[in-house]
């Protein structure tokens, strides 16, 4: 499969340029030049396959023509050791919870499958240089992708976080773990961080001496494998004799993951329509009643994941339509919410149902509150355990949130950091000297 710029003003690559490269030259986002669909025998028996068997049938569309089947099913198998269930929260409404995970967040799909397909092609090249993945992260992602290439030969990851402004259950998600994964505690803020990451992209001495490739959502290889759960989820509510009117509401931010999901749809998943669920990072929202797209600086809120003014993947989306709102916006109805809007909807759910929601997944169930129409079943993205936002939601729900056993290994370990300032020149003679 070749894969193209959405900018179009650079050559097709390979999946494995791709992968490497993660943004092309033009700075546009790869898009896989086909997006084949599925049979409709696939659909018709869906619901007797495993997670792992549909896994497996998606992953062949996206990747086969790259990797020799049993390769690939290695891959996705390595990939998915976790369960993605479905659980009924009320009539009509479902949660796809995706914090079964090692870090309890959606993104180790994508992570996990991104480090073992790099590890794949750095296997085939033959022993060589290692790869460097940088990562610039605000907490989510910078745990998701420590863990999912933790112990990867042949990569080495570095994450780096803004000194006090991440929590301390995200910090000892990547600050413990050792081995091929450093953590770099930057004196400064994320932005920082990220610049920091950019510029080392763009120093041509550090990408001389050393492979340098970035893990976010922008990654074909990571956003793609969250084709994956759509799949599972309409095959277990199909199984339940509920999949004739599907609704799936998404919390977005970058909006990788809603992509996803649209891939899936094009691919012949049955799926109505969809949701996107904002905080008050209210771009796409708007994006969607006046046709025209304005960024902004993010705003800081308590579903921080989604804390994103200029969504990367809207340029994917506007490739899917031809960049038309008329197609855009009858596929993707549009919900945002504020803190206090996100409280509370975390406080009625539990109080009426008994099940906890995070900040995020409270965005995407109450936009199928607020938008699903008569006849229609309705499936929100549960995007992180309760837990990893543990004072956040006891203090909405007025209950103790119980931290699962995983979580609070990681709480246990020796946290393990390099101090950096936010001065490019000393991050660069710290890469140089590794
Ligand atoms: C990253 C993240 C999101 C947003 O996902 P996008 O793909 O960026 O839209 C939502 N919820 C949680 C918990 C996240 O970590």
């Amino acid at each position: 499969m070749k894969y193209y710029s959405t900018n179009r003003a650079t050559p097709v690559v390979d999946l494995e340029e791709a992968v490497v490269k993660g943004l092309a030259a033009d700075r546009g986002l790869f898009m896989p030049e086909t997006i084949r669909p599925l049979p409709k025998e696939f659909f018709d028996t869906i619901d007797r396959l495993s997670f792992h068997e549909i896994a497996c049938r998606v992953a062949e569309a996206f990747f086969g023509e790259d990797i020799p089947k049993e390769d690939l099913d290695r891959i996705v198998c390595d990939t998915l050791a976790f369960d993605c269930p479905v659980a009924e929260v009320e009539d009509r409404i479902y949660s796809l919870e995706l914090f079964h995970g090692p870090t309890l967040a959606f993104k180790d799909v994508g992570a996990r499958f991104m480090a073992r397909l790099l590890r794949y092609f750095i296997g085939k090249r033959g022993a060589g240089r290692t790869v460097n993945v940088l990562v610039a992260t605000s907490g989510d992602t910078g745990s998701a992708v420590a863990n999912g290439f933790l112990g990867v030969d042949g990569i080495h990851v570095y994450v780096l976080y803004p000194k006090g402004k991440v929590s301390p259950i995200q910090e000892c998600q990547f600050t413990t773990l050792g081995r091929n994964v450093t953590a770099v505690e930057v004196d400064g803020v994320f932005d920082d961080c990220q610049r920091l990451v950019k510029s080392a992209f763009m120093d041509s001495e550090l990408c001389e001496k050393m492979t340098l490739t970035s893990a976010n959502s922008i990654n074909v290889a990571r956003f793609l494998p969250q084709a994956f759960y759509y799949f599972n989820a309409y095959a277990r509510m199909k199984a339940l004799g509920k999949a004739s009117e599907l609704v799936i509401s998404v919390p977005s931010g970058n909006f990788g993951n809603i992509t996803a999901g649209l891939f899936a749809h094009r691919m012949g998943l049955p799926v109505k329509r969809f949701i996107a669920a904002n905080n008050s990072n209210d771009i796409f929202y708007n994006y969607l009643f006046t046709g025209t797209y304005s960024p902004k600086a993010s705003v800081q809120t308590i579903a921080n994941a989604m804390d994103v003014g200029d969504p990367s993947n809207f340029a994917r989306i506007l490739d899917l339509y031809d960049n038309s709102h008329e197609r855009i916006s009858s596929l993707i109805s549009g919900f945002a919410y504020p803190d206090s809007r996100i409280r509370l909807t975390m406080h009625d759910c539990y109080a009426a149902t008994g099940y906890l929601l995070d900040p995020h997944g409270a965005c995407g169930y109450q936009a199928l509150k607020d938008g699903l129409q008569p006849g229609e079943t309705g499936i929100f993205l549960e995007t992180a355990h309760p837990a990893k936002f543990k004072e956040t939601v006891e203090a909405a729900v007025e209950a103790p949130v119980a931290i699962p056993d995983r979580l609070a290994a990681f709480m246990n370990g020796e946290k393990k950091s390099v101090a950096m300032s936010a001065d490019f020149s000393d991050f660069k003679d710290f890469l140089m000297r590794q």
